[in-house]
């Protein structure tokens, strides 16, 4: 399949979640995740009008960011190495993998302008996951305040990797509610209105439950080339 024909079908069922809800489509942001195929097919991508891309580990970043440059936003998306920052922190638009202070710490000192980050949570408290135990989110947020260059633009969640739509909506409307409850604070660091939430499997669902940011590979661009 070409990637505008996977576009088109998920910007219809992006419009039938919407409608379900009262939302608008247009607050719903596809960020492409191209970690599983080629420069090509990442290009294929910004064609079909893709102009968010997600990447999971530095050097796919670095290698796509050399074709792709600034015609796509960058996400990083995956669980980020204090180590790696310095490579990463001109490249890359946005953070959705903000789960520690450490790495908040090493993020305020290796940039020279505010990076929008997510503050990664673990809602489901599976062991394997990265991201805060819901319970901490707020803390860790309060804690942030001072780093100057961070700024807490949402919270982001990998749901679990089950069938039971029951439980993903579960998940999902729980870190709605953190996000609401954070918002409603009105920090001036942490605005948090975004949701980066929902994968190919389940993006309708985390859409209905309120996400602002989908993050959508394989049914995307498919996972291998
Ligand atoms: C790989 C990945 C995705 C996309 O997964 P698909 O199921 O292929 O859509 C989304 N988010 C994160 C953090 C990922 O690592």
């Amino acid at each position: 399949m070409t990637v505008l024909a996977n576009l088109e079908e998920i910007r219809s069922t992006i419009k039938r979640a919407c409608d379900k809800v009262n939302r608008n489509e247009e607050d719903i942001t596809v960020i492409g995740v191209t970690k599983y195929v080629t420069i090509k097919r990442t290009e294929e991508a910004i064609e079909a009008g893709i102009n968010h891309l997600g990447e999971n580990r530095l050097e796919g970043l670095l290698e796509k960011f050399t074709s792709i440059e600034d015609r796509a936003n960058w996400h990083f998306i995956g669980s980020l190495q204090s180590r790696k920052v310095r490579d990463l922190i001109d490249k890359v638009d946005y953070i959705h993998s903000l789960d520690r202070k450490s790495l908040a710490k090493e993020i305020n000192k290796r940039a020279n302008r505010t990076i929008p980050c997510f503050v990664q949570v673990n809602v489901s408290g599976e062991e394997s996951k990265h991201g805060l135990n819901l319970e901490d989110v707020p803390d860790f947020i309060d804690q942030l305040k001072n780093f100057s260059n961070i700024k807490v633009v949402g919270l982001m969640t990998m749901a679990p990797h089950v069938e039971n739509e029951q439980l993903l909506r579960n998940t999902f409307k729980e870190l709605r509610l953190m996000r609401d409850k954070i918002n409603k604070q009105g920090l001036e660091h942490a605005p948090c209105s975004y949701l980066s939430m929902g994968m190919s499997n389940d993006y309708a669902i985390a859409i209905e439950e309120g996400a602002t940011h989908v993050r959508i590979g394989s049914k995307l661009v498919g996972s291998n080339d």
